[in-house]
This record gives C-alpha cells, sequence and structure tokens, in this order.
C-alpha cells in the first residue's frame, strides 16, 4: 500500500511512528513542510524536516519532541558571549551538524530535496521524506507590536513571543512562486490513500497546501484523503494552533478545521478546491460527528491522544479502516 502523508514536525513526526507500526510494510512517502525553515547564523535550519528525519530515525529528544536527544548548547552560549543573535532559537550543538551538512551542500548547488535525501541515508527514518518544494517558502505573521504592524518571521512569532500577541496574518512567502518538489505530484497521484495527520492546518498542512499545483493534486487524487483533527476538545492538543486558525477566520474547533479543509468535489466556483473524504474526531467531540458529515464528509469519533505508540497505531489503523470504508 502507498501512503501520503502532508505533515508538519512534531504532531506529524508522531503520528508517523503511529502508521509505520500499525503498517510496517506500507511505502510511506512524507511530504514535509518547509515554511518554517530559517536561516540562522548562516545555516539554513529546516525544523519540521528535521523534528520527522529525528523522530522516525530514533535521534529525536523524546521530552521535548524537538531536536537531538542527548543535547548541548555550548555552541548557542558561545554565540550569546559575542552578542550575536538571535538568542531565542534553540539551536543544539549536535543539531548543527545537520545544518552544516544541509547549508554545504545547498552551496554546492545540490537542491533541498537531494540534500534530505543525502542527510536520511544517516537516520533511515523508513519513509520517503520529501520537501514540499525546493524553493525557498517562509512563513511570515503581521503582529501589532508597540502599536505598529509588522511582520516576523513564524519562529520569531511561535518561539520568541509564544504566540502570545494575536497573529494578524499569516503569509507563506514564496509560496506562489514555488513548484512542487521533485516526485511529490507523482507520489500524490500514485497514492493509495492520502493522510492529513494531526499537524497544525494553517502553518503545516496550509502551507504544503500553498504550493501551486499540490491542492489541486490532492483534491484530483483517486486515493481517498483522511485527515485527523488536531483540535480536541475545542483546542490544540499543543501548542498554539489556536492563534494562527484565528488569523484565517477559523474556529479552533474539530468541526471548523474539518469545514476549512472542505469536502472533495464539493470545491464551489472560486473557492479552493475541497479534499477530505474522511475525517476523525475524538470521542470527546463525538457531538461534531453530525455536523461533519453535514458538510459531506464521512466521520468518525476515536481517541485521538498520541500517548504512546498503540494509541498512536490505533489512530493510523482508524485512519486507514475509514479510508477503506470510503473506498467501498
Ligand atoms: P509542529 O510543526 O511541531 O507544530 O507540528 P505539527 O504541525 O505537525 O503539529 C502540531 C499540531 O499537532 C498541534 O496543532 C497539536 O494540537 C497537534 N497535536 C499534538 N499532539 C497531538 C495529539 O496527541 N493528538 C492530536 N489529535 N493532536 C495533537
Ligand atoms: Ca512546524
Amino acid at each position: 500500500m502507498r501512503i501520503v502523508v502532508l505533515a508538519g514536525g512534531i504532531g506529524g513526526a508522531r503520528f508517523l511512528r503511529g502508521l509505520k507500526a500499525a503498517r510496517p510494510e506500507a511505502e510511506i512517502t512524507v511530504i514535509g513542510n518547509t515554511g518554517d525553515d530559517i536561516h540562522l547564523f548562516g545555516l539554513k535550519v529546516c525544523p519540521d524536516l528535521d523534528t520527522v528525519m529525528y523522530t522516525l530515525g530514533g535521534g529525536i529528544d523524546e521530552e521535548k519532541g524537538w531536536g537531538r536527544d542527548d543535547e548541548s548548547f555550548r555552541v548557542k552560549e558561545e554565540l550569546a558571549a559575542y552578542g550575536v543573535g538571535p538568542d531565542w532559537f534553540g539551536l543544539g550543538d549536535r543539531d548543527v551538524a545537520t545544518h552544516l551538512v544541509r547549508t554545504q551542500m545547498l552551496g554546492a548547488g545540490y537542491p533541498l530535496s537531494a540534500v534530505t535525501e543525502a542527510l536520511c541515508d544517516r537516520w533511515k527514518p523508513g519513509v520517503r521524506l520529501l520537501p514540499m518544494t525546493d524553493d525557498r517558502v517562509e512563513t511570515h505573521v503581521a503582529v501589532e507590536e508597540d502599536g505598529e504592524r509588522r511582520a516576523i518571521h513564524f519562529q520569531e512569532y511561535w518561539v520568541r513571543m509564544r504566540a502570545s500577541v494575536d497573529a494578524l496574518a499569516v503569509v507563506p512567502v514564496g509560496a506562489e512562486q514555488s513548484a512542487p518538489a521533485p516526485g511529490v505530484l507523482a507520489a500524490i497521484a500514485a497514492a493509495d490513500v492520502i493522510l492529513l495527520p494531526p499537524s497544525n492546518p494553517v502553518v503545516s498542512v496550509g502551507t504544503i497546501l500553498a504550493v501551486p499545483g499540490i491542492r489541486d493534486a490532492v483534491a484530483a487524487a483517486d486515493a481517498p484523503v483522511i485527515g485527523l483533527s488536531p483540535l480536541v476538545g475545542g483546542a490544540p492538543v499543543r501548542g498554539m494552533a489556536d492563534k494562527v486558525l484565528a488569523a484565517i477566520g477559523v474556529e479552533a474547533t474539530a468541526t471548523a478545521v474539518a469545514r476549512h479543509y472542505g469536502a472533495k468535489g464539493a470545491a464551489a466556483d472560486d473557492a479552493p478546491a475541497g479534499l477530505l473524504d474522511g475525517w476523525l474526531v475524538d470521542e470527546v467531540d463525538a457531538a461534531a460527528v453530525a455536523d461533519v458529515e453535514a458538510a459531506g464528509i464521512r466521520c468518525r469519533a476515536v481517541p485521538l491522544m498520541m500517548t504512546d505508540l498503540d494509541a498512536t497505531a490505533a489512530m493510523a489503523r482508524a485512519a486507514l479502516t475509514l479510508a477503506e470504508e470510503v473506498r467501498a
């Protein structure tokens, strides 16, 4: 079975671990968000790709959910001693090696997709990890600080400000001019199932869908498209997804996010093409099932907390079961 997953960082990576456990024989292609990418100290950092690679490759800091295990921060301390910022980004010593290899290869002319493949040669994540694009896309967030509106990098909003002020707008800068990375559209077209894991609908999945061609390919795919809600009981399970949902006028509920993705084949004239055949909500949101189904999306309520590998594998199995139902 060929499965395509559109993934952000922590939520996407944890789900993928469960999916691999549930279907060890499946051929899984991950289309990773690169809108979080940032240049720091001359290094190209790809937080979401690295989170997927380290999580599936056994190198992740399990506690934090990002970065390398057994990490130290001496480089960061030395940079701070020079007064060289930013000081809010957690750049670990072991992690720096990944960014050095990536930056060096990009400098030598390799596209990000080839660099990611080379990094995965070491980590052997057990999936084919593709960046959504080889082009530079950077998510910026418009905020008001001291009475002035300005756009800042998503990482600055998320990490430095902890999303403590309202996001007025979220813009994937460069997305319109970008093209899907080699292999992305082919993988979508050849998929037996396409999954939207519990990743951030705006700054992870939304950014991937903003690369011209990807959304239409998913909407047009023969494969069932099944999503899992990252919102449980009207709030994100972790992180501040509600802040960026508010910026695009979507309520922080499982139903609102399903409607935002839209029912497959249900596009109005100039609205973006609808994507979902099926949607999983958590058991606490069982009351949402009827609303989602009224929107033309097959919906089931199942436990959606990724507390351990077994629970996460059960979520993946529920998504694949719903895909079978839709197909039948
Ligand atoms: P990021 O790039 O690290 O922010 O990761 P993602 O975009 O992949 O995922 C973040 C989303 O995952 C957040 O909106 C969380 O609400 C969601 N999430 C995290 N853990 C869980 C969980 O156990 N269950 C569900 N349903 N969602 C989760
Ligand atoms: Ca991310």
